[in-house]
């Protein structure tokens, strides 16, 4: 899971690069980068760690132009390195002119890279979005192609999830692969200059004039004639598709105060709460939620049901997501450091414990032993999912699918794991209803239809399991 952003138009344009990535800093903490253009050639910036620790005042000073682009990072694809950072940078015989940084995971990444390399094209690293530069640059550079005739023919050829911004030295370009698998949104500021970024709660800061989602496969053009918008083909050559935006950034990733794929997120959330009590019938005294994303999913849930919802347990922010931290040992360690109950509150009490998801189980696990050791005498699990049986392949970092609990245990199992007296999770039916339209959703990590073509040595073997897990008592 990655996070973008594009400014045209602003002398403060890496200033605002930064503010929007330090907003979509939940997007992916391991590395950042702006790149901008003062009009003859374009500077980087990009290192590993957060937002606030790179970009000081002093760096951004010498980041001037009027354009800049800029990536927050989580690695899918490629290794945890500032080499597979982002955005990317490629030059000319007139220095470095062409900057992208992308959101998502590119599914016929190999083959595209072998054809792009017999010729003659040279790779840095094993990041998407270098595939994605280099294929644009050699359209422009070697086969004379303007930049949206270079675009189009992209997404014609390379297939997976891409949420772009693309600059050169005076122009911002904004596109987003045919299904729309990441979000994108774009917006006109109040002093004219225009901004995209991955999440709508990166432009709420701007003072924004207007704001909208780019659409799947649409191109945008900003330069000093303005905004321009070209329909792009790309959708009619995969006739009868609809989009698919992935349906975990509404159960988990995305900040709950940003509009996407037509909806809120804060509001989904609630929807999946009131889907989860309206299936349920256990009697007990409080819902409390895993904070933080579980916070919105609880809500839905204590209002439907009528059971007084309840901060239990208590988190501590300056610790990083469990789910992303890249490293087991580091993430068994920090879950007793990121979650503390409040004194004396579990003691003798019948708890509706709610989370998004179980991928590993292994902190819930723990969070479980601790509400326990701390008196409640029962603890009913209610998840905001269906049981996650698949990888992403999209730009999630999923585990493979043997690292994931739903694929190893059946229900019963998975209930003594994690020692609660019951467990329900939703069903994909109940899930497709908090959103209006489900059939432009991925729901591949539940179900195993991936949406979108996977080339072999990109995914790896899936083995499809029939297995109830359906709510038992
Ligand atoms: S497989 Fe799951 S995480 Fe990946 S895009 Fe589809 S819904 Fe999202």
């Amino acid at each position: 899971m990655c996070g973008i952003i594009g400014v045209f138009g602003s002398d403060r344009a890496a200033e605002i690069a930064a503010l929007g990535l330090f907003a979509e800093q939940h997007r992916g903490q391991e590395s950042c980068g702006i790149a901008a253009s003062n009009g003859s050639y374009i500077k980087l910036c990009k290192q590993m760690g957060l937002v606030k620790e790179v970009f000081s005042n002093e760096v951004l000073e010498g980041l001037k132009g009027r354009v800049a682009i800029g990536h927050v990072r989580y690695p899918t694809c490629g290794s945890s390195s500032e080499y597979n950072s982002q955005p990317h940078v490629v030059e000319t015989l007139f220095g470095p002119v062409f900057a992208l940084a992308s959101n998502g995971d590119i599914t016929n990444y190999n083959s595209v890279k072998e054809k792009l390399q017999e010729k003659g094209v040279f790779f840095h690293s094993n990041n998407d979005g270098e595939l994605l530069i280099r294929y644009i640059v050699y359209k422009i550079v070697y086969e004379h192609k303007t930049t949206i005739a270079a675009i189009r023919e992209l997404m014609a050829e390379i297939k997976g999830a891409y949420s772009t911004v693309f600059m050169n030295r005076d122009e911002l370009y904004i596109f987003r692969d045919p299904y729309g698998i990441r979000p994108l949104s774009v917006a006109e500021v109040s002093d004219g200059s225009y901004v995209a970024a991955s999440e709508s709660c990166a432009l709420d800061l701007l003072g924004v004039k207007w704001k909208r989602e780019v659409k799947p496969a649409e191109i945008i053009r900003i330069n000093k004639q303005g905004l321009q918008i070209y329909e792009n083909n790309a959708r009619e050559m995969r006739e009868g598709d609809s989009e698919k935006h992935c349906i975990f950034e509404h159960i988990y990733f995305a900040r709950p105060d940003s509009f996407e794929y037509g909806e809120n997120v804060y509001d989904v959330r609630k929807r999946i709460g009131a889907e989860l009590a309206l299936a349920d019938d256990v009697k007990a005294d409080v819902v409390v939620p895993v904070p933080d994303s579980a916070n919105f999913i609880a809500l839905g849930y204590a209002e439907k049901s009528g059971i007084p919802y309840e901060m239990g347990l208590i988190r501590n922010h300056y610790v990083g997501r469990t789910f992303i931290q890249p490293d087991q040992t580091v993430r068994d360690e920090s879950v007793y450091h990121k979650f503390n109950p409040l004194s004396n509150f579990f003691t003798g009490k019948k708890v509706i414990l709610i989370d998004d998801s179980i991928v590993r189980g292994t902190t819930l696990r723990k969070i479980v032993k601790l509400i326990k050791s701390k008196g409640a005498t029962e603890i009913h699990l209610r998840i905001g999912s269906p049981a996650v049986q698949y990888s992403c392949f999209y730009g999630i970092d999923t585990p493979s699918q043997d690292e994931l609990i739903a694929f190893q245990k059946d229900y019963r199992e998975i209930v003594d794991f994690l020692g609660v007296d019951s467990l329900m999770y939703m069903s994909q039916e109940m899930l497709g209803r908090t959103v209006a339209f489900p059939e432009k959703y991925c729901f591949a990590c539940f179900s195993g239809k991936y949406p979108v073509e996977i080339e072999e040595n990109i995914r790896r073997k899936i083995i499809y399991k029939e297995c109830d897990f359906s709510y038992h008592r």
